[in-house]
């Protein structure tokens, strides 16, 4: 995510999501006694997000919308494998009506209560068995609204539709295990009227008409966090073409956007080669991006394989969300505390790429932050980038402007042949995993040779302004 006109855009939101559910986990039985899956996934800034007893390994979801109405329908099908002897479990739903669940082609008794939906299955589910949840559902999907006027979730657009997930709005037109440690791969497929284009993640695997109405569906075959899996519908023009790499590349452009300050669908390919140089191979099976109207919305975010842009943005946001391809997407934060490692390194790689063509050197941008020139340095003191105070502040300044410094820091003390060795093995070692920051520094120690405890005290965990060298 990167937002463009303020870093506290979503605060109200994440307070508000993070205090109005309680998290209840239940304890270990010796008898083995078939018990729930806890309600949450001991994230210490989102407690009630995610859910226990369970890892999903695949979403097939059929989406049926109807724009002008703002109404969904749609079946989602599960698969998920025990990691307990499970009664019961829940899943993360915000709003919709739930017509009908099964586990495993026999009905399920349901209940809902804030975001979860709980399952009891006919049967107790063994603990290692793979499982397929089916829940149809409709009803008019609901964004989540901060008080600032940042949204997130199902946001309708004057076009149609942009469901964007990050932290918890994916909740708003799925279910699922909404938290970013439980990654799955997905299949996507919306139906829309047929004047309309519905884009996703992944590769588009066909499109079909039937009368009105036109499926896309959509196949996204490497694991992904549920906060980046979306659907965009609209007007819009599309290109594809492919990397030099032959890695197919799907743009799609809303008109109203056509004139921006770059041609997205040139960028992105150059961009991917660039990044693809620096940070190792791009780690999904396609690429692209999504150039939408809604310029209000206030943020741009890294939507898996293809990074969704609220308007036409310029060259450091295209590099921003698609370095996120790597930090954040393809290497996910085991927990949301670990945010700067997505956003200190997606800024980082504004640095980088302004440094190398021929803009400001990555030293001179750190100045500027440092000295508070920086039209992004604004309380980026507030707080140490790896040590979150609240929920509200997961995507405030520190974390992206203290993180990128970090890594400037690092790349300093280490030099540049061990720093970008240091990314690549980062993004190979966790490619399509869950990572935290203590590996990362491990990573960075094993590497190097140094003892670098001072360096990422003073500049990721230290609450105050280190000393100028
Ligand atoms: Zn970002």
């Amino acid at each position: 995510m990167r937002p463009r006109r303020s870093a506290v855009l979503l605060a109200a939101l994440f307070l508000t999501v993070t205090t109005a559910c309680t998290t209840s986990s239940t304890s270990d039985r010796a008898d083995g006694t078939p018990r729930a899956g806890a309600t949450g996934v001991d994230d210490h800034l989102f407690p009630a997000l995610g859910n226990g007893g369970y890892d999903v390994a695949h979403y097939a979801l059929e989406l049926d919308y109807v724009p002008d109405d703002n109404a969904l329908e749609g079946t989602a099908v599960i698969t998920a494998r025990a990691t307990q002897d499970l009664s019961r479990f829940s899943l993360d739903l915000a709003g919709l009506r739930v017509r009908h669940a099964a586990v495993d082609g026999s009905d399920a008794r349901f209940s809902r209560k804030k975001n979860k939906l709980t399952l009891a299955p006919a049967r107790p589910i063994r603990k290692g068995e793979t499982f397929r949840t089916t829940v149809r559902y409709d009803g008019t999907p609901r964004m989540l609204t901060a008080s600032d006027g940042g949204n997130e979730g199902w946001i309708e657009t004057d076009d149609g539709v942009a469901a964007l997930g990050e932290p918890t709005g994916s909740m708003t037109w799925f279910p699922g295990n909404h938290h970013p440690s439980d990654k799955a791969t997905y299949d996507i497929d919306v139906t829309v009227p047929s004047d309309y284009t519905a884009v996703s993640n992944g590769t588009l695997r066909e499109t079909r008409q039937r009368g009105k109405r036109t499926t896309f569906r959509w196949h996204n075959p490497e694991p992904t966090a549920s906060y980046v899996a979306s659907v965009v519908t609209g007007v819009f023009d599309v290109s594809t073409t492919t990397t030099d790499d032959g890695l197919p590349v799907y743009t799609a452009v809303d008109p109203d956007e056509a004139d921006g300050p770059v041609d997205v669908h040139d960028l992105v390919p150059e961009v991917v080669d660039w990044a693809s140089d620096r940070f190792g191979p791009y780690p999904f099976s396609s690429t692209g991006a999504v150039v939408d109207h809604l310029p209000d919305l206030g943020y741009a975010l890294e939507t898996q394989t293809r990074p969704y842009f609220q308007e036409a943005p310029d060259t450091r946001l295209v590099v921003h969300e698609l370095a996120h391809q790597w930090f954040g997407n393809s290497v996910t934060p085991r927990a949301w505390q670990d945010m700067w490692l997505n956003e200190g390194f997606a800024t980082y790689a504004e640095w980088l790429w302004d440094e190398e063509h021929g803009h400001r050197s990555a030293q001179r941008t750190f100045d500027s932050f440092y000295d508070g020139t920086h039209s992004e340095s604004d309380g980026i003191w507030d707080f140490p980038a790896a040590d979150l105070p609240s929920a509200a502040r997961v995507s405030d300044r520190p974390v992206y402007g203290r993180g990128a410094m970090t890594l400037h820091q690092l790349r300093e003390t280490v030099g540049d042949r061990t720093f970008f060795g240091i990314l690549r093995t980062w993004t190979r070692e966790h490619r399509h995993g869950n990572a935290d920051t203590e590996q990362f520094i491990a990573l960075c120690e094993k590497k190097s040779g140094q003892d670098l405890t001072e360096l990422f005290d003073t500049w990721l965990f230290s609450a105050e302004k280190p000393d100028a060298d």
